[in-house]
């Protein structure tokens, strides 16, 4: 299997390099080359399976003989040994055919575990066999960074360095990030916001020099693999509800594109999807170019769905591009105006094809609490304020009530207590795992705002 640049003009690559790299080198995202159909019996069978086995069933396509079967399936088995609960992925039922799927059982309480454990063990597969070490750089507001950590922590061939601003994420955020005791996780708490915080992983990834020295890595929510591991989930939930012999529908809270992404990629891969809605929150650019055809960046307003508050959606790249036919020169000219003027028009053509695959809602912050509470109510059930974007998505844009609707349960209430308290008058516990979080030691080292006080902090503390 290769993989092109979205922009065309990067080197096509294996998988394993795709998953290295991350980002391509002429800036565009990597995509396979054709998406491998699995058959109606296939997907059938699944229905007795357990995850790992489902996993390994979606994944091994893509991966051209990257692992060997034995490897992949030891890989997967290790990925998700930690979840607390066996099925993974579970789904609880909240209406008649309505449905969430509890994408928070891994070690930080978000889907964001999902991809990035199976990340974490693919890298250190993929570099204790060629003998070498990444040094992993991220900025967080929040998710990803606890993700990253929780992943790649105890891990051999990797150290991994989260920047976050400093005072500015919620409690269980930051002691997510600072109570790993592991020698090879560094939390660093930046004098600044979390702009500051990604400015300084941009300069510190175009300073060549360091960039070497330190044998940079990225594993931000545009890695290809990271993609591949979420396409899973939608596989064992669709067939725990009846596919292939009936059609099911997911309304998933969006940001920068990945998850719903992964979605559209079980569809091309033969699952019978019939709506993918795409649930902005109050930043919500993509729900304006799917309404209008023009994607145009506006400022960003801070909402309770922290992890939804993006500027610019960047996987949404990967769905341009094949809308266009998998012409990459398109996508440049929209990416170049996009760059020179905060906006691109998408083409009628292009339009009509994303509009044949993908619907979309926004849920405004009254929206959110409204849903949080009246689920409560109703259900007596407490969804994070992610989840809400979700449902209220799920409810303003549902097709055939016959089919299913699954909205994707993004992360535990726990995460957002102040907010769901807020909406429902519940303040929502830590799960059992971790329950002693408030308890445990925390360690993080706070730096100044500067490019050099930071890049002389990871060159000494990188093995
Ligand atoms: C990352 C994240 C999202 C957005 O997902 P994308 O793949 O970026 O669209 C939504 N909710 C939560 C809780 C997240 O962590």
């Amino acid at each position: 299997m290769r993989y092109f640049s979205t922009r065309g003009d990067a080197p096509e690559l294996d998988f394993e390099a795709a998953m290295l790299t991350g980002l391509a080198r002429d800036g565009g995202l990597y995509v396979p080359q054709s998406w491998p159909e699995l058959s109606r019996k296939e997907i059938q069978d699944m229905a007795g399976e357990s995850y790992e086995e489902i996993a390994f069933r979606v994944i091994q396509p893509y991966l051209g003989g990257a692992f060997e079967d034995a490897t992949l399936r030891r890989l997967i088995e290790t990925a998700y040994a930690g979840f607390a609960h066996p099925a993974r992925a579970p789904l609880v039922q909240l209406g008649s055919n309505d449905w969430v799927m509890e994408l928070h059982r891994g070690g930080t309480l978000a889907f964001k575990d999902f991809a990035m454990k199976l990340l974490g063990q693919m890298f250190e597969e993929t570099l204790t066999r060629r003998g070498e070490r990444v040094t992993i750089i991220g900025a967080t507001s929040g998710d990803t960074g606890s993700a990253a950590i929780e992943a790649f922590r105890g891990l051999d061939a990797v150290d991994v360095f989260i920047l976050f601003p400093h005072g500015r994420v919620s409690e269980v955020q930051r002691r997510q990030m600072t109570t790993p005791a592991d020698a090879n996780v560094h939390a660093l708490a930046i004098e600044g916001s979390f702009d500051d915080c990604q400015a300084l992983v941009k300069s510190m990834f175009n300073d060549f020099a360091f960039r070497d020295r330190v044998r940079l890595a990225a594993v931000n929510s545009i890695n290809w693999a990271r993609v591949l591991a979420q396409v899973v989930y939608y596989f064992s939930s669709a067939v725990a509800v009846g596919a292939p012999g009936r059609s099911v529908s997911f309304s998933v809270p969006t940001g920068n594109f990945g998850d719903i992404f992964a979605g559209w990629v079980a569809k091309q891969m033969g699952l019978p999807i019939e709506q993918l809605i795409i649930a902005t929150n109050e930043n919500d650019i993509l729900h304006r170019a799917m309404e209008t055809g023009r994607y145009e960046v506006t400022g960003v307003v801070q909402t309770t769905s922290p992890s939804m508050d993006i500027q610019v959606s960047s996987n949404f790249e990967r769905a341009l591009y094949m809308a266009n036919g998998r012409d990459a020169g398109s996508v440049r000219g929209m990416m170049e105006s996009l760059r020179q003027s905060g906006a691109f028009e998408i083409s009628a053509d292009a339009l009509a094809d994303l509009r044949s695959d993908f619907a979309s809602a926004r849920a405004t912050e009254a929206d959110v609490s409204g849903t949080i509470a009246h689920t409560y109510r109703d259900c007596g059930y407490v969804l994070d304020p992610h989840t809400a974007c979700g449902v209220h998505a799920a409810n303003a844009r549902r097709g055939d009530p016959a089919t299913p609707m699954i909205a994707l349960g993004c992360a535990h209430a726990a995460k957002f207590p102040d907010a769901v308290e807020a909406a429902c008058g519940v303040r929502p516990g830590l799960p059992p795992h971790l329950a002693d979080l408030y308890e445990r030691d925390e360690r993080m080292t706070v730096l100044a705002n500067e490019l050099s006080a930071v890049e002389t902090h990871i060159e000494n503390m990188a093995r």
